[in-house]
């Protein structure tokens, strides 16, 4: 199945970390003094980056379906 990932606008953010700080498995971190998906493999996709981030640079793209035709758990 596809991997969905939080998008982050690194031209936006301006490093603030409070992301970083934010995420409960660490996969956000600081890369020359902006945040970084540095290891997605841990992202459970909470979107407590997305909520937290004060300039809107990270975006969780959610795909829209009916219930029926997606009852699967993300993994
Ligand atoms: S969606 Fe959650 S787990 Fe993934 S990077 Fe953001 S805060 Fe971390
Ligand atoms: S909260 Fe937003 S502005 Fe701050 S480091 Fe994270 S992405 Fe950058």
């Amino acid at each position: 199945m596809d991997v969905w990932l939080p998008y982050l606008n690194r031209n936006i953010c301006t490093g603030c970390g409070a992301c970083i700080t934010a995420c409960p498995t660490s996969a956000l971190g600081q890369v020359d003094s902006k945040a970084a998906l540095v290891s997605p493999e841990l992202c459970t996709y909470c979107a407590a980056c997305e909520i937290i981030c004060p300039v809107g640079a990270i975006e969780l793209p959610y795909l829209i379906c009916k219930v029926e035709d997606c009852n699967e758990p993300r993994t």
